[in-house]
């Protein structure tokens, strides 16, 4: 075997795809029953289908869905351009799409100042994300010098920055609800908003996408790729640890002591999953284990999965959209702040999407799935995670039930997901931090085992289904081997 990839998610996929293409014996190897890990559609009630984790397709590869052909393998999309809608209490729902125009006539019932504000603003941050492609999307190129803007925003947090932007709770609310994974007042939060802008979905800058068929469907088509470039799919198939010669990865042990040799593994780890080996143990110095641990997340998200008996209504908003609940921007600093202290924020920031209003196959007639991500919420939850499962769905239904008045009415069936079990089933992931988003792609995917990459989205600079940790990662496998 010339490659072993350990994970068949999305990177795993990709990662294996691409080596095998190069000529490489490729073997992937999955824990689970089935492939896709995140990336997955899942019946959670009789007749309903819905993404069982990530739900909207924002940062998708175009390099990969062209590369390995992903339309011949079957992927379609059930609608390529959502627009992002936030809900309001009071009714004033703000649409923000594309079309810049558009969307500033939406923005002026709430200010128009911000309305103007508006194409001046989406422009600053699209021509940065333009800028910052060569660094996020590929590896750093000799000669390309950090845009100065990009080490200004380095030292701005995302709250002053939109403040001096525009006036308006509804649109700074809106905005900053693609740059939640850090608190706005950490310095350099700008910049997930700048990564955001950099990706493109179906050839759209800062699109989002749902196929038909749900996020399973990427998955089949990318194991369609992989079947027809000849890698060996085993799932079931659970790697207890990485072996390792003289600083080398030699191969890989399955929990069944079945031993799989090969010169290269590729590994869809996150650092801190990295540390829990063996040979991460035993290959990492005590300043780097210790810097490790401390890349073990304190903010987290959880899923929530809802079957419906009639459809959602937003208050006349278009149901083909990108929901979201946040009031203010201090909801994700008082959010970030709580989880940080292990707490339960008062106030849930929640991503919605309705997959029934453009996949209609996904419940029974006339029935829907609402998918719902809740972020931040702490990792570790004083009291545990298991004893709140219950009242974070409620807590969630009730946000939305302000937004969608009667939707409580018409749930038959809820899933919920928390971070410990989102943990549990994936992994632990890394935390995102300014200084991961800024580092370049060699050190995140690079390890002090020579041999051994890694290719997950804990590698990329901001965690979504990408595949393009897997393949960067690939691209560094094959020039180490033809070194
Ligand atoms: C709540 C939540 C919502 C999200 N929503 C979105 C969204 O809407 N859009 C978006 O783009 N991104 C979203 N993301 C992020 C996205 O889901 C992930 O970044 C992406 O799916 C990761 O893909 P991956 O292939 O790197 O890893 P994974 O999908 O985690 O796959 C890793 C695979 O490796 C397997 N594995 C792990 N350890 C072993 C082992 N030892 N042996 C064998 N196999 C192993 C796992 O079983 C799994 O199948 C969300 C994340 C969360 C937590």
């Amino acid at each position: 075997m010339s490659a072993i990839v350990v994970g068949g998610g999305v990177n795993g996929l990709v990662a294996a795809t691409y080596l095998a293409r190069a000529g490489r014996k490729v073997v992937l190897l999955e824990a689970k029953d089935a492939l896709g890990g995140a990336c997955a559609t899942t019946t959670f009630a009789t007749g309903f289908k819905g993404p069982t984790i990530a739900h909207a397709l924002t940062a998708l590869d175009p390099r990969v869905v062209a590369e390995l052909k992903l339309a011949r393998r079957g992927l379609k999309f059930a609608v390529r351009d959502m627009p992002t809608v936030a809900l309001r209490a009071d009714g004033k729902h703000l649409v923000i799409g594309r079309d810049v125009r558009a969307t500033a006539r939406g923005i002026a019932a709430h200010s128009r100042a911000d309305a103007e504000a508006w194409p001046r603003f989406r422009r600053e941050l699209f021509d940065l994300a333009r800028a910052m492609r060569p660094f996020w999307w590929d590896e750093p190129k000799r000669g390309w010098n950090l845009p100065p803007t990009i080490a200004t925003l380095r030292r701005q947090n995302l709250a002053a920055w939109l403040d001096s932007r525009f006036e308006s709770d509804a649109v700074k609310a809106a905005v900053a609800c693609d740059a939640s994974g850090l608190s706005p007042l950490v310095p350099g939060s700008p910049l997930l908003l700048v990564w955001r802008g950099c990706q493109e979905m179906c050839g759209l800058q800062s699109a989002a996408a749902i196929p038909l068929g749900g996020p399973g469907a990427l998955v089949d088509a990318l194991t369609a790729a992989a079947k027809v470039a000849s890698v060996e799919l085993r799932t079931g198939a659970h790697v207890a640890d990485i072996l390792v010669k003289d600083g080398a990865a030699t191969g890989v042990v399955l929990e069944s002591g079945e031993e799989i040799v090969a010169k290269r593994v590729l590994a869809s780890l996150s650092h801190s999953q990295l540390l829990a080996t063996k040979a991460g143990r035993s290959a990492l110095g005590i300043g780097e284990s210790t810097a490790l641990e401390r890349s073990v997340p304190a903010v987290a998200s959880a899923k929530v999965l809802l079957a419906l008996n009639a459809a959602p209504n937003f208050g006349g908003s278009p149901s083909r959209g990108r929901f979201l609940l946040a009031d203010k921007i201090e909801t994700f600093v008082t959010a970030h702040a709580a989880s940080r202290a292990g707490c339960m924020p008062e106030e849930l920031a929640l991503e919605v999407v309705v997959p029934t209003a453009a996949d209609p196959a996904l419940a029974p007639m006339g029935q829907h799935v609402v998918s719902i991500r809740i972020a931040p919420l702490p990792r570790h939850l004083a009291g545990g995670w298991d004893a709140a499962k219950a009242p974070l769905a409620a807590k969630a239904i009730a946000a939305l039930e302000r937004c969608a008045p009667g939707l409580a009415r018409h749930v038959t069936a809820a899933q919920v997901l928390t971070p410990d079990d989102i943990a549990k089933r994936y992994g632990e992931e890394d935390e995102v931090t300014v200084e991961r988003v800024m580092s370049d792609w060699p050190s995140r995917i690079l390890t002090p085992i020579k041999g051994l990459f890694l290719c997950g989205a804990a590698s990329e600079p901001v965690g979504a289904v990408s595949g393009r940790a897997g393949r960067i990662a690939a691209a560094h496998a094959l020039r180490e081997a033809a070194k």
